[in-house]
């Protein structure tokens, strides 16, 4: 089959396959991209496979970066853009469910595409728009299908992760898994216990973002997969709640929807739970906030200093969240207590600890800490003007 009208993003590529082709190599747009082209989805990134070893690629542009190169990728910097080329690769002795014990780069597309997930996603596209497609992935896309390339129990056990992939793309594009690649799923969950949690999060996050998040989730839920989670396990119950939400509800951001996976889970120690999934100290962080949010919002409207304590946009996500749980929201009260705080932030204050022991002849200690934070939350609550006359007095006052 041959694409009438290449999109624009390779097109935009293309001198990059030409130029390998030229070194006498094969080359070829691979991967996500071609399949979103096949869907008319829009395209991320351009991934390109080619038979060139690493060395080899970075000898024929002048602008490379090594950025996975034991892996068999070089990046090449083509205009203002860049793109990852990977040497066509195996994966075949694993060792340890983990990784490949070894990759090995081979000269052949063939055994390049064998080795990728799934049929939808094992295309090679050319430079002239001919799709290449060995294992009747267009019959899949037709038919809304994720079929595991080759013998699904094979692949999985191969790399577990591709089973938290499969619930993955099932959300993104909202397939249906085919039977035997399910079954093989079901079967071989046990096996993500052996795959880094950091791997997991990546797709676990992808799906929750996803279009099609119930269906993803639906699976997952049914292949028992979330036993093997970290801190999830016999929490299926609980985990059904997220259904709860409005019917056409998708997540704004990943924090929102950790936030609400916490939530229905009852999780209210929200740094163990994202220390257990190794997230970034700030992504727990901004989980922690949002789940505080939704707590404070169970017991009645926020005040200013609980809007002081946040940022507007942590605010109005948790606010929406609470909407598609069916619950009261007041939006407008919102942005209103928040626009009219003087102060968002305790360095916005006219006075600090400086002046209070210069001027007022405060020690450091606990005595100043505790007149800086009766001060802040005299100008939150609105009772005293951030103005350096104005909290002089209020000092003054108190001597
Ligand atoms: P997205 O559009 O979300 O980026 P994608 O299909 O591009 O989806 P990536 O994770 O970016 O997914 O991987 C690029 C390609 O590499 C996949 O399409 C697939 O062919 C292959 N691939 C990636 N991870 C695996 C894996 N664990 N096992 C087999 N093939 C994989
Ligand atoms: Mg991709």
């Amino acid at each position: 089959m041959r694409l009438t009208q290449m999109p624009s993003e390779f097109q935009k590529a293309l001198p990059v396959l030409e130029k390998i082709k030229e070194a006498g190599f094969e080359a070829y747009f691979v991967g996500g991209s071609v399949r979103d082209a096949l869907l008319n989805r829009p395209i991320h990134d351009v991934d390109i496979a080619t038979s060139s070893y690493p060395e080899e690629t970075k000898q024929i542009f002048p602008r490379t970066a090594d950025i996975g190169i034991e892996h068999g990728t070089v990046l090449v910097l083509d205009g203002d853009e860049d793109y990852e080329v990977t040497t066509f690769r195996t994966e075949d002795v694993y060792v340890d469910y983990r990784r490949p014990s070894a990759v090995s780069f081979v000269r052949s597309l063939e055994e390049d595409l064998k080795r990728r997930d799934f049929t939808v996603n094992a295309f090679a596209l050319d430079e002239t728009g001919e799709i290449i497609d060995l294992f009747h992935g267009l019959e899949d896309l037709e038919n809304q299908v994720l079929r595991a390339v080759g013998v699904a129990s094979e692949r999985f056990n191969e790399d577990a992760l591709r089973i938290m992939r499969g619930f993955r793309f099932q959300a993104s594009l909202g397939f249906e898994l085919e039977s035997e690649t399910f079954k093989a799923m079901n079967t071989l969950t046990p096996l993500l216990e052996k795959i880094s949690v950091e791997r997991i999060f990546v797709e676990f996050d992808k799906l929750l973002l996803a279009p099609f998040w119930r269906r993803g989730l639906t699976s997952m839920i049914e292949s028992q997969a979330y036993d093997y989670l970290p801190d999830m396990v016999s929490s299926r119950d609980r985990l059904q709640r997220l259904f709860d939400l409005e019917e056409v509800f998708t997540f704004e951001s990943s924090e929102q929807a950790w936030a609400a996976l916490l939530w229905v889970l009852e999780i209210n120690n929200v740094q163990p739970f994202m220390k257990h999934w190794k997230t970034s100290r700030q992504f727990a962080k901004q989980v922690q906030d949002l789940v505080a949010i939704l707590a404070m919002r169970e017991k009645g409207e926020l005040s200013k200093r609980d809007c002081y304590r946040f940022d507007l946009d942590l605010l109005i996500q948790a606010e929406n969240l609470r909407q598609a749980l069916g619950k009261e929201v007041n939006h407008q009260a919102i942005r209103e207590t928040y626009n009219s705080l003087t102060i968002h932030d305790k360095k916005e204050i006219q006075i600090n600890g400086g002046i209070l022991i210069k001027e007022y002849g405060y020690q450091p200690g606990p005595e100043l800490g505790e007149i800086l934070s009766e001060i802040e939350y005299a100008i939150v609550d609105g009772d005293l003007e951030n103005d350096l006359e104005a909290i002089h007095d209020y000092l003054r006052e108190k001597k």
